[in-house]
């Protein structure tokens, strides 16, 4: 796996410190370990055989949300986010991976389809119900807040409707196709009204970055490749997710070596965009646009680290919001991240936690009725605090604001 010129950038961090000053995990933590600096730092003795593997160097290297926001204020352009996958692969292969680490890897990762239908199980088992304005909940043993999972695959109940190959790809990515239908309604809405019928393949799966976040670059590369293959015929690929999105469009080439591999690799990239890129801008207007549920328009937006730093997407999803009556509200800060970074909330419970109500403390200052944002992870996160604070903060995809709008013009 070429994961990355990992001797390139060691020469590049001057030890400036600027990364320190956005980073969600030091601000928790305040140890230069956990800084983007310390880690980059850590990296490099790794590298160059100066430090050997221990369990302290593990902890630092896998307190990092790859929320990449070290990465765009770096004057230097240091990868920090990527000297840490590169690490967390080679750690992944040294002996003592912890238990838990081993059964996300080689269990939860690599088998999403059957790890979620096992989720629904332990939901209905051992959950307790909670029906919060931003969808069903289960509050778990150990006091975890999760959404509801759904029984069957969107792209299974959908596969007679859109099984056609069409020049328009929909990636729904797993949190869509298994718990937030609402959602893949609501982009296939929107994008019928553009005038692009979806192509949702039933037999899609997880796009990798999982796997790949927790250093098994095999099974994310094994992802990529099916994914890639699924969509080969598509000139556009649509997400609504920011994390598959940046996955598809960035990463996967880090995972190839070969230069037919990484050909095809980048003419799939190109094709990769996420659904307020390719939603028709004249389907969305003010007189047609809907009211939030409880009758007040006024939405705050949270940037997806991955959609705003991965895919470049930050402006267009506020026009649009805007476009469709809406009163938007700026958090003091929109773009940090909301603690959840894939597995990092199981394996730092506390410091996600920590984390994650800062952004729900940016959200409710605003006096915004409704968070919109881009990505069906955050959404669930935030949704998750939100129900423990009980507060009364809508949480949506961007999507539902839109689409709402356009139910509204349907019904005349
Ligand atoms: S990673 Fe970049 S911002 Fe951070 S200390 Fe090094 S040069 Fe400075
Ligand atoms: S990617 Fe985010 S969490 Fe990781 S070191 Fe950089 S700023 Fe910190």
């Amino acid at each position: 796996m070429m994961l990355f010129n990992q001797e390139e950038n060691d020469t590049l961090c001057v030890k400036c410190g600027k990364c320190r000053s956005v980073c969600p995990v030091f601000d928790e933590v305040r140890e230069e370990g956990a800084s983007p600096r310390g880690k980059t730092a850590l990296v490099q003795a790794l590298s160059g055989h100066m430090l050997a593997p221990s369990r302290r160097t593990k902890k630092f290297l896998s307190e990092c949300l790859l929320c990449t926001a070290c990465t765009e204020v770096c004057p230097n352009g240091v990868h920090t986010d990527l000297l840490i996958l590169a690490a967390r692969e080679q750690l992944s292969a040294c002996a003592g991976q912890r238990f838990t680490e081993t059964v996300l890897t080689k269990v939860v990762f690599a088998n999403t389809a059957a790890s979620f239908k096992l989720g629904s199980a332990v939901e209905a088992v051992a959950g307790e119900k909670l029906d919060s304005g931003s969808g069903v909940f289960y509050r778990l043993p150990a006091d975890y807040i999760v959404p509801e999972i759904r029984g069957k695959k969107f792209s299974e109940s959908k596969k007679n409707t859109y099984a056609r190959r069409t020049a328009t790809g929909f990636f729904l990515g797993c949190l869509i196709d298994f718990i937030n239908h609402e959602t893949a309604e609501d982009a296939i809405a929107l994008l019928l009204a553009s005038g692009k019928t979806p192509f949702i393949p039933a037999q899609q799966a997880c796009c990798g970055l999982p796997a790949l976040s927790m250093g098994d670059t095999k099974t994310a590369a094994r992802q990529a490749r099916a994914v890639i293959s699924l969509f080969e015929t598509a000139d556009t690929v649509v997400t609504a997710c920011g994390s598959c999105g940046s996955m598809l469009k960035h990463y996967y080439a880090l995972l190839f070596d070969s230069p037919g591999d990484r050909e095809k690799v980048r003419t799939f990239a190109e094709k990769v965009k996420d659904i307020t890129e390719v939603i028709d801008p004249d389907v969305i207007r003010p007189d047609i646009a809907g009211q939030a549920a409880d009758g007040t328009r006024s939405v705050t937006y949270h940037d997806p680290c991955h959609l705003k730093r991965g895919m470049g997407v930050s402006r267009g999803p506020r026009q649009l919001l805007e476009q469709a009556g809406y009163d938007l509200r700026e958090m003091e800060n929109p773009d940090r991240c909301c603690g959840l970074g894939g597995a990092f909330h199981i394996k730092h419970r506390a410091l996600s936690l920590a984390i994650t109500r800062k952004k729900t403390d940016d959200i409710r200052s605003t006096g915004a009725a409704t968070v919109a944002t881009g990505c069906p992870g955050c959404m669930a996160n935030i949704a998750s605090m939100v129900i423990r604070e009980h507060s009364r903060v809508n949480v949506v995809h961007t999507v539902n604001l839109l689409a709402a709008g356009l139910k509204k013009q349907v019904r005349g």
